[in-house]
């Protein structure tokens, strides 16, 4: 089996109500996937976090030398790759662009093999994960405190057991936020903020103080990522714990958050700091220093899909009779790409996702779905 072409499909769909985090608005959702094609038919399929086009570009530069390679091939490869653009890269769009190469890749070595990624990766812990809800951004036109309060009950009405909100807008509007919602959400439901690297030093916290007292499980991206001894301050300043990683990419990117204790939770996120391969290695550091896992998940049902893959084969840590499970990240605003893209939607039940137990990723691409939503205006 060779690699015979990798191709890139850009999605793009305008959103009816834009919204906002601290550090980005969304006017539309924009995705990349990668699809690779093998000799003998065998396709797979990965996604890249972050901006569609530039990650296309170099995605593109990447597949010119994969060409006739084997596709089991998926160290090699990677370590191959990687090195290519070490000079210039080492995270942001080399890494990737490279995440969504590694993921079609173990998609081709899951189906190659007849069996899901996850028993690949070292065999299936578990069938299902429990999900927590991610939304309540800013959204145009409504009053932020009751909008985030009324969604959040909604979600724990629809069975999820924790919800994540969006703050870092101004500490005296996101603590009223705060109150609201864990109000609205009743004192059972776990609460965690993500302030989308919105504040400094001393707002972060200030805020982590004040917003202690709602039972807060934890306080993600408090300040931009590369102050890492800022993360040291806020996480010596404020008693909530602290969570971080979805923009630290590949072992390097994290070995100095986890070897200087930045953060009580890891949040790689698979289809943006390395795919399978670099996420197993990036797993066995922070157990190696006692950081809790919690993957990012942002994008299509295929970074969803993979996310679940590696989320089942995910070891205990510590190992006991009834160990702490992964939780997986749901988004919950609006996004076709989450459902219409697969033959068989992954939902949510009671705020449980059942783990595809198919080849590869264990979905089905809906090709008409790829065809309706193709990003047509690249200007
Ligand atoms: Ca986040």
């Amino acid at each position: 089996m060779k690699i015979a072409e990798v191709r890139t499909h850009l999605l793009d769909h305008r959103l009816d109500t834009p919204f906002e985090s601290a550090s980005m608005r969304f006017d539309r959702r924009q995705h990349i996937l990668v699809e690779i094609v093998c000799d003998d038919g065998t396709t797979g399929w990965g996604e890249c976090l972050g901006p569609a086009l530039p990650n296309a570009a170099v995605v593109k530069a990447y597949g010119a030398r994969l060409i006739g390679r084997n596709p089991l091939d998926t160290e090699i490869l990677w370590q191959e790759l990687y090195n290519l653009f070490r000079d210039q890269g080492q995270r942001g769009l080399a890494v990737t662009a490279l995440s969504g190469i590694d993921v079609a890749l173990w998609d081709i070595k899951g189906k190659h093999f007849g069996v899901p990624v996850s028993v690949l990766l070292g065999g299936r812990m578990r069938e299902k994960v429990r999900a927590y809800a991610t939304g309540s951004f800013r959204r145009d036109g409504v009053d932020r405190v009751a909008d985030n309060a009324s969604e959040c009950a909604g979600h724990v009405a629809a069975g999820f057991h924790a919800v994540k909100i969006k703050i870092g807008f101004g500490p005296k509007q996101d603590l009223e936020v705060i109150a609201a919602v864990r109000d609205a959400i009743g004192p059972e439901a776990r609460l965690m903020i993500d302030a989308n690297h919105g504040y400094d030093v001393l707002e972060a916290i200030e805020v982590g103080k004040a917003a202690a007292r709602y039972n807060i499980d934890w306080f993600e991206e408090p300040v931009i990522p590369e102050q890492l001894s800022a993360y040291r301050a806020v996480r010596e300043g404020q008693p909530i714990p602290v969570a971080g990683g979805e923009t630290w990419h590949g072992r390097f990117g994290f070995r100095e958050p986890l070897e200087t204790r930045c953060i009580d939770i890891a949040q790689p996120d698979l289809c943006g700091t390395g795919g399978f391969t670099e996420m197993r290695r990036i797993a066995d550091m922070a157990a190696l220093h006692g950081v809790r896992l919690v993957p990012h998940v942002w994008g299509t049902a295929i970074q969803i899909a993979a996310s679940l893959q590696f989320m089942a084969a995910l070891l205990p840590d510590p190992p006991r009779r009834d160990p702490i499970e992964p939780i997986l990240e749901f988004d919950r605003t609006p996004n076709p790409f989450r459902q219409a893209i697969i033959q068989t939607p992954i939902e949510h039940v009671d705020g449980w996702v059942r783990i595809p137990d198919g080849p590869g990723l264990g979905i089905e691409i809906n090709r008409d779905a790829l065809e309706e939503f193709a990003l047509r205006d690249t200007a």
